[in-house]
């Protein structure tokens, strides 16, 4: 049987390059799957349904919430943001590690739901190299950059309550270290304790009477 994947949670300042990293990593490796949100927020032009989210009814939304079908969820501009259990869960217990791309909030809430989740936080080399991006993108306002970076400022200081930063420097590099750091988490002793008790007991009939 395969070993149980993990349960990884990707969070980082709004343009720092979160989504190209995960989509990298996923192009260059097997065995991962990306966590759809459900989300009751109207679908932008040039999303899809079941792709970026699962767009429902506040209605489906509450009731998801009242049969624990949630593993967390938050509210944000009166609309519901949250990662239904059921498919997390079904690709963990196939062995795959599941990637969560969600804000500071929403991984404490992960941290205390699933304590042996993994926490990355990404961040960019430099405050100027994070405003050129924002800027570069070419999709915000001035106004809305500044913006952007005032929020990034605020959620620095939550960065201490993750297990792991990447720096991003080049995407390329960012998708290796990231996929390094989940593969050396199947190396823990803790979820190889099987394995470590059958060496053990095949070991035990060369012990010597003391
Ligand atoms: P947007 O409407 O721009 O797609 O997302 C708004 C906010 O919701 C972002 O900060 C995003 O990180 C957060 N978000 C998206 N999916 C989830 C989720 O499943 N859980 C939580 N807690 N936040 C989410």
């Amino acid at each position: 049987m395969k070993n149980r994947g993990s349960l990884v949670v990707i969070s980082g300042f709004a343009g720092v390059g979160k989504g190209s990293i995960l989509n990298e990593m996923m192009k260059r490796h097997e065995g991962y799957a990306y966590s759809v949100s459900a989300t009751t927020r109207s679908p932008r032009p040039g999303e899809t349904d079941g792709v970026n989210y699962f767009f429902i009814s506040r209605e489906k939304f509450e009731e998801m919430i009242e049969k624990g079908e949630l593993l967390e969820y938050a509210s944000y501009v009166e609309n519901y943001y949250g990662t239904p259990r059921f498919y997390v869960e079904r690709m963990m217990a196939e062995g795959r590690d599941v990637l969560l791309e969600i804000d500071i909030q929403g991984a404490m809430n992960i941290r205390k739901s699933m304590p042996e989740a993994i926490l990355v936080f990404v961040l960019p080399p430099s405050a100027g190299v994070l405003e050129q991006r924002l800027t570069g993108r070419g999709t915000e306002t001035p106004e809305l950059v500044k913006k952007r970076l005032a929020r990034a400022a605020e959620e620095a200081a939550g960065v201490g309550g993750y297990d792991y930063i990447i720096v991003n420097d080049t995407i390329e590099e960012s998708a290796e270290k990231l996929h390094q750091l989940i593969q050396a988490q199947r190396l823990r002793t803790g979820r190889n304790a099987s394995f470590i008790e059958k060496i053990r007991k095949e070991l035990e009939s060369f012990k010597q009477p003391e």
